[in-house]
């Protein structure tokens, strides 16, 4: 916090290397440092300053989303990017410059991040934004907590007619038919995201429901005074036995939640927590996967490899590799300011691919080498597999920002693909 004493980090370097922890959210080993140090931020959460006329607000860089939603709604105020959970850091945020339904109209988090201060192995804190330390600033923003410590940052929210979201569901069949669905919503609707079966029998005969929404217009101003986020509605309490989930439950699964959710076009109502944060409503939900676990993948590619996101169904269809949850969105061509960010113009793809050891390593291999064909790239909070050389191609930029790496940092994703 401004005015404070120096923070003793630099005491812990002899000892091991250092990463930030945020709240554990990314799905993969970005967050994770065997060899050293996590510097927890749990405890540095608290709220700085908060404009209500301007939007801005200033928080330590351990502030939840969920906490800093239940302020502001209710204030008028939004955070203007909203990943599919709450419970993640603003330090996690800005690090991997994540992204939510709304990247087609307003880009990443990055874009709405004013400034932050960053405190290095050496003990010194800068301050960073667009006119300060520009570099440093945009190589923390997506830059994986590599760069140091963010202690606090300040951004910039958007304004709010409603928490409610008038959502219309329509249904597609083929890749090309998203993508059109995408296109034509993309002016109207602030959040699309698409969900499909990724184990069509024929890719061309997809089950695929597109969602696209807008805050409601009508609703009166009553319901952003009342809101508070909704509390988790089911626990799975142990790891369901791993051969619950086969070829056919997914399938079963897929064909019950597609008929489930497939409207005829009109528009629905939901709550906040209902559009942004259905995986939230159950808690220990991984635990579905049982005790091994799965990986999560989410890759991007531009619009002309289509193809690629076509090959990678087939995929998964033909060696049957279960997923209940494969997401679909059409990111839009606003840059971000992060030298590392993963969001880039084109369809994006994520997967959720159980467990069964060298058989789903081969299958991340093979979509590995599918994305690099089609120019595409993987999103490392959702990875803990790319090589190395699968890292240098879809981060060109990764030259320039390892010059601002702080020598103490360290993670097991850095690790892996600097080769080391
Ligand atoms: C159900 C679910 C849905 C998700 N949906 C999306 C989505 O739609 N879009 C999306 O982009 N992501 C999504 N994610 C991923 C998640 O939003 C990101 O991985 C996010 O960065 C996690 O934040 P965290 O606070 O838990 O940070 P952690 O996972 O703990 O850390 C993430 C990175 O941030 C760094 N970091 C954390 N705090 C600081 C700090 N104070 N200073 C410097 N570096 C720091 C860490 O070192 C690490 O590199 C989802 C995750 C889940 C579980």
């Amino acid at each position: 916090v401004p005015g404070t004493p120096e923070l003793p980090i630099a005491e812990y370097c002899n000892d091991g290397s250092l990463l930030a922890y945020g709240n554990g959210r990314s799905y993969g080993d970005s967050c994770l440092n065997s060899g050293g140090f996590l510097l927890d931020t749990a405890q540095l959460n608290h709220f700085m300053a908060f404009d209500e006329a301007t939007g801005v607000l200033r928080c330590e860089s351990g502030a939840r989303f969920n906490d800093i939603l239940n302020l502001c709604v209710p204030r008028g105020w939004c955070l203007p990017v909203l990943p599919g959970t709450q419970y993640l850091t603003v330090g996690g945020a800005i690090a991997n410059d994540v992204h939510g339904k709304n990247h087609h109209s307003d880009g990443t988090f990055g874009c709405f991040v004013i400034c932050f201060e960053l405190l290095r192995s050496d003990g010194s804190r800068l301050r960073c934004s667009a006119q300060q330390n520009t570099e440093l600033f945009e190589a923390s923003i997506g830059g994986l907590g590599l760069t140091g410590l963010i202690l606090w940052a300040e951004v910039q929210l958007i304004p709010l007619s409603s928490p409610k979201i008038t959502v219309t569901t329509k249904t597609f069949s083929t890749v090309e038919e998203f993508v059109q669905l995408s296109d034509a919503s993309a002016h109207s609707s602030r959040y699309s995201v698409a969900w499909l079966d990724c184990m069509p029998s024929n890719v061309d005969k997809l089950k695929g429901l597109f969602y696209e929404g807008n805050h409601d217009r009508q609703d009166a101003p009553a319901s952003l005074k009342t809101f508070r986020l909704q509390p988790p509605r089911l626990n799975i309490p142990v790891n369901m036995p791993s051969m619950m989930l086969n070829r056919h439950t997914v399938s079963l699964f897929n064909l019950y939640y597609f008929h489930r959710n497939k409207t005829n076009g009109s528009d629905q109502q939901q709550s906040f927590s209902t559009f942004f944060y259905p995986l939230d409503g159950i808690t220990n939900w991984n635990r579905i996967y049982g005790r091994r676990g799965f990986f999560q993948i989410q890759l991007v590619v531009p619009e002309k490899s289509i193809e690629t996101i076509k090959e990678i169904l087939r995929l998964l269809s033909k060696t049957g590799m279960a997923s209940f949850l494969a997401v679909l969105k059409k990111f839009g061509d606003k840059k971000s300011p992060g030298l590392l960010s993963f969001p880039r113009e084109g369809i994006c793809l994520a997967l959720d691919i159980t467990n069964r050891g060298d058989k789903s390593l081969r299958l991340l291999d093979q979509i590995e080498t599918l994305v690099l064909e089609g120019e595409g790239a993987v999103y490392p909070a959702k990875d803990r597999h790319m090589s190395a050389m699968a890292f240098r191609n879809y981060f060109p930029l990764h030259e320039r920002f390892v010059q601002y790496i702080d020598p103490a940092f360290e993670s097991d994703f850095w690790l892996r693909v600097s080769g080391r």
